[in-house]
């Protein structure tokens, strides 16, 4: 049953083939199994996830009895959430101890969303502090580990997510993308990954990191399954005004589109010096590939990449700098008592806050003084322009751009573990979709001697993210790499 895709489990469920508490109970045993090993939960909900798969049950049953016209297909099953959400009466962390214990009382848009239709929330997945970071390693918790080597990383911020679905301890999950979040662990986990639009999906409940770049997305075991999901998380929300007055997006997936005559870019600006050599092969196979399905390749230019990582890591942390300015310990979590308010937030925030966010909080402080704002902040934000209009360029000649989502396949736990930069610098890939507003999605296609898992990523224009997973499941159809199994999950 572990294997059964999204649309394999909704038929199944309708037709009465095992119970939605059945379903729930199996990913349950499976992470109270795994757990211990992999690390991808900050908490677990058992209770109340069966309890809701109980409600989802009942209503299956009066479905099946004729005593309702119809149900919805994402009805009784599982979720793991990524812990920047909020969730009503349910812990939600951001990854860090200056909110240990705060228990929401309201639930994110999407949140609302997912139960507004019956699904199953299984826990909150462990993340890097405020979701800043590549690796999971800087969540104040645990370190979550890469199903295909438990040696390695399974990627960042949205780790604990990418790994609960490569691992098979959840059939889909929900992240977050500020500067590659989605795609990078999807990408080292070998599953699928989307960051839509920026304004595609609600931020209400998404705890700020870079609110000019923050998106909610969705990580999958295919570009179809995480259609499902978008069709009930998109759409206009009154609660965030920089949410699009658009509907929720359907895409009617149904049979895979040709991909002929479909016009795919290759930036050469993403195939630099120093990318892993196995990265870029696989990355060119998937293209022939696509060349042979009927697409044509074009080169395109986005000569402002280089540019990207520098920017980012000043939008980025300015954002952040003003956004985590809230936790005092007087609103939120935990409080380190003294006499003198100062002295309560400069010790709560002091031993709260992990390394890297206060290098973060200090970088961006720094940026945004008085000053220095002009030389760094607003100097980064026309350099942003110039990298979206880069894009608005290429997107002239292609309908999509396609290029690799990480230099490297998944690092050992501790590799950059003294070197900052040599972090920030994985994500040169996947940035320039954020800095530009633009979605993308990451999809395996192929391995490492390793055995570690690469992908590739597309990117659309804005709001194309209908022809993103078209293009996705199609290539997904005639492809298997999104279908392979971790060799432990195996025996
Ligand atoms: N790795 C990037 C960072 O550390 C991106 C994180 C994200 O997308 N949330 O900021």
């Amino acid at each position: 049953m572990i294997n059964l895709t999204l649309s394999q489990i909704i038929q199944g469920l309708r037709q009465g083939e095992f119970s939605s508490r059945e379903l729930t109970q199996m990913y349950l045993d499976r992470i109270s199994q795994l757990e211990s090993q992999l690390q991808c939960f900050i908490t677990i909900t058992p209770e109340t996830a069966l309890e809701k798969a109980d409600l989802a049950d009942r209503k299956i049953k009066k479905y099946r009895n004729g005593e309702e016209n119809t149900i919805h297909p994402l009805l009784g099953i599982p979720i793991a959430v990524k812990d920047v959400l909020t969730t009503k009466g349910i812990r939600s962390t951001a990854g860090s101890r200056i909110l240990e214990n705060f228990i929401p009382p309201f639930n994110a848009t999407v949140i609302e969303r997912l139960l507004e239709v019956g699904m199953v929330i299984l826990g909150k997945t462990n993340m890097d502090e405020f979701a800043m970071g590549s690796s999971t390693e800087n969540s104040a918790y645990k370190t979550s580990r890469n199903p295909w080597d438990q040696d390695c990383v399974p990627g960042g911020s949205s780790g604990g997510s990418a790994a609960s679905v490569a691992a098979r301890l959840a059939p889909i999950a929900l992240g977050s993308d500020t500067g590659g979040s989605i795609r990078q662990p999807a990408a080292y986990c070998g599953i699928t990954g989307l960051k839509p639009t920026y304004g595609r999906i609600s931020r209400f409940g998404l705890i700020a990191y870079g609110s000019s770049l923050d998106c909610v997305g969705i990580l999958g075991r295919s570009a179809e399954d995480i259609s499902e999901i978008l069709a009930v998380i998109s759409g206009e929300d009154h609660k965030d005004a920089t949410c699009a007055k658009l509907p929720n997006l359907t895409i009617d997936i149904g049979n895979p589109i040709s991909l002929k005559g479909i016009r795919i870019g290759i930036p050469e600006e993403y195939f630099i010096e120093g990318i892993q050599p196995e990265v870029e092969s696989a990355v060119r196979g998937a293209l022939e590939l696509l060349e042979e399905f009927g697409a044509e390749i074009h080169p395109v230019k986005l000569p402002h990449t280089a540019y990207s990582v520098p920017v980012y890591y000043i939008l980025a942390p300015a954002e952040a700098s003003a956004n985590l300015a809230r936790y005092d310990g007087i609103r939120y979590g935990p409080r380190i008592d003294s006499d003198l308010i100062s002295d309560i937030y400069n010790k709560t925030r002091g031993k709260l806050f992990g390394a890297e966010v206060k290098r973060r909080i200090m970088l961006g402080t720094y940026a945004l003084s008085s000053g220095y704002y002009d030389e760094y902040y607003g100097k980064a934000q026309k350099v942003r322009r110039l990298i979206l209009q880069d894009f608005l360029e290429a997107f002239k000649l292609v309908d999509i751009v396609a290029a690799p989502v990480t230099p490297t396949t998944a690092f050992k736990v501790g590799a950059h573990q003294d070197d900052p930069l040599s972090m920030y610098l994985e994500d040169v890939f996947t940035i320039p979709a954020n800095l530009a507003g633009i979605p993308g999605l990451a999809l395996p296609v192929g391995f490492d001697k390793a055995g570690l898992p690469i992908g590739i990523q597309f990117m659309a224009p804005h709001f194309q993210e209908e022809i993103l997973l078209q293009i996705g499941h199609s290539f997904q159809a005639k492809t298997d790499w999104h279908t392979k199994v971790p060799n432990f999950l195996e025996s």
